[in-house]
């Protein structure tokens, strides 16, 4: 699995040979499609893509090419587990943001658990590195966050806007920024 910024960027990408094997950094060619995947979206939205498969011309590995705005193994997109995290970071609890986001308390429970310290300051980590390569002046501004995990949603999301307007981009925030976070929005293996 490879996280991508969408289907028709990988798409693009994958024919111009522009994209390398995670395993053994030859080039992968296209490969078929994996299954159509469905997710829950804000509100009663609905995603739903059809990921490319991808194959190695050196290992032979077959990658799917997931886009970043699906979550991996998760039946919820990446906006919807992300609003919940900013929501965390901002103070409020599981009930209250389950409540918000019409989920049940259990999984939404489940997702802030998935970020605990640890996994909180790797995700800034991600959001220093982006936001260095994207406009470095986002690191100088005012950390208003108390929490690690807000700060770093902070900066990813000041990256999401650099890169935004640095490559005329409409991949929305939060889909760049689980392709900052290449997936790993959550804690845990992306494979199962
Ligand atoms: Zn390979």
């Amino acid at each position: 699995m490879m996280i991508v910024g969408s289907t028709e960027q990988a798409e693009a990408a994958l024919r111009a040979g522009e994209i390398a094997c995670p395993d053994c950094s030859a080039r992968l060619r296209p490969y078929g499609h994996a299954r159509t995947r469905t997710v829950r979206g804000l509100g009663d939205g609905r995603l739903t893509a059809r990921p490319r498969r991808a194959r190695c011309q050196g290992c032979d590995r077959t990658h799917v090419l997931l886009p970043a705005a699906l979550s991996a193994r998760r039946a919820d997109a990446v906006e919807v587990i992300g609003t919940a995290l900013a929501a965390k970071a901002a103070g409020s609890g599981y009930r209250t943001i389950a409540a918000r986001l019409g989920r049940p308390f259990s999984t939404v429970r489940r997702w802030l658990r998935r970020v605990p310290q640890p996994h909180a300051r790797w995700l800034y980590e991600q959001g220093v590195q982006h936001a260095f390569r994207l406009d470095p002046d986002i690191l100088a501004r005012p950390k208003p966050w108390p929490s690690m995990l807000g700060w770093g949603l902070n900066l990813l999301a000041g990256a999401a806007l650099a890169y935004q307007a640095r490559l005329d981009s409409d991949l929305p925030p939060w889909t760049l920024i689980g392709l900052f976070t290449g997936g790993h929005l959550l804690s845990g293996p992306l494979r199962t």
